[in-house]
């Protein structure tokens, strides 16, 4: 499954996150003989529909999507130039799908901050210079070697034109993510074989005071330091507090603190939508569950999720929209109103399919 690398300075509150990540207990809960790896937290993507399906299916269970995060050591200052734990952190990068950088607003005199200051533009500043001069030396690396298979091979000249338009954009300080530059578009495949860190999509949690949560100048101010990317604003010490709580005590403290979900679900969210995924919906007795699917996944490949055999033996899917199902109530009277769609093989999923598959065994 795709996973999220989480990085940042040291002393931003990357442990005090994970910590309340892994306390998380949505795998324990739902999937209790699921080996965790230490460095692994998973968090669930909060989805009010499952609590809609399993009432109408009388569900026993629901089961949301998740995300994994994986702890990457903290990164420093010169971790591009590859001295030991720097080319052990950009692997770890290297093997993540996104990135998500922790950045402390956050002021605490008992805290030291690294560079002396507490300053958000400056330690994005400090993380993405790492990463950008990591791709920098990737592109140089590569370029003597491109430059001679595009005199044989006429497919090279696009890599290499693509190489050398990615190795503008790193020239002016810009990460690829926010040049537009992703892995699904056509400039990201033609990267593909260099496996650049800045083409990953980037996401950021600011760690900040309980005061800013509300802050919103505050927080326009963060979002335009880091767009295209996404921000999200937490406090650290809170989220692993609020793990400890029950479900009521928690709300009534996000509710204090003008929150109306945990961060921690905010963080699920966001880094479901970053990694480029959706879901779609099954229900019955036993469970209401949320798959997990790439964004344009057909009918076939959805079914493949649950089971390779459904997708080897796929026929059909019987689809009820989200919306159709609880305005009708149940399949049978979405089925008497014309509400449900039988799709075959082409059939792009869409957000919100409740979906039965036919299938050969
Ligand atoms: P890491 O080095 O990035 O993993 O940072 P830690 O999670 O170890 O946090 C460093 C210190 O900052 C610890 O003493 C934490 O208790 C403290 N800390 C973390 N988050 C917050 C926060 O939101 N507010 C305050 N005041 N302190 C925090």
């Amino acid at each position: 499954s795709l996973t999220i690398g989480i990085v940042g300075l040291p002393n931003v509150g990357k442990s005090t996150l994970f910590n309340a990540l892994t306390k998380n207990d949505v795998l324990a809960a739902n999937y209790p003989f699921a080996t965790i790896e230490p460095n692994v937290g998973v968090v669930g993507v909060p989805d009010p529909r499952l609590d809609k399906l399993a009432e109408i299916f009388h569900s026993q269970r629901k089961l949301p999507a998740t995300v994994d995060f994986v702890d990457i050591a903290g990164i420093v200052r010169g971790a591009s130039e590859g001295e030991g734990l720097g080319n052990k952190f950009l692997a770890h990068i290297r093997e993540s799908d996104a990135i998500c950088q922790v950045i402390r607003a956050f002021k605490d005199e008992n805290v030291v901050h690294v560079d002396g200051k507490v300053s958000p533009k400056d330690d994005i500043e400090t993380i993405n210079t790492e990463l950008i001069l990591a791709d920098m030396q990737s592109v140089e690396k590569a370029l003597p070697r491109l430059t001679k298979e595009s005199r044989l091979q006429k497919e090279k000249a696009a890599v290499l034109a693509a190489v050398l338009d990615a190795q503008k954009i790193l020239e002016e300080g810009r990460t690829l993510f926010s040049a537009g530059i992703t892995a699904g578009t056509e400039q990201g495949k033609l990267l593909h074989e260099l496996h650049l860190l800045t083409v990953k999509p980037f996401l950021y949690v600011f760690n900040v005071d309980e005061d800013e949560l509300t802050d919103e100048a505050f927080k326009d101010e963060q979002r335009a330091l880091v767009a295209p990317a996404e921000a999200i604003f937490l406090n650290a010490k809170i989220e692993s507090e609020l793990i400890e709580l029950d479900d009521d005590e928690a709300l009534e403290l996000l509710q204090a603190m003008g929150q109306d979900e945990p961060g921690m679900a905010t963080l699920g969210r966001v880094g479901f939508d970053t990694l480029g995924l959706q879901t779609y919906l099954t229900a019955g007795p036993k469970e209401a569950r949320a798959w997990t699917i790439k964004k344009g996944a057909t009918a076939p490949e959805a079914a493949g999720v649950i089971h390779t055999d459904f997708q080897k033996g796929f026929i059909k899917a019987e689809i009820v929209s989200f919306d159709d199902l609880v305005e009708t109530g149940s399949v049978p009277e979405a089925r008497a109103k014309g509400k449900a769609r039988m799709e075959g093989k082409d059939y792009v999923m869409q957000d919100g399919d409740v979906v039965e598959f036919r299938f050969n065994v």
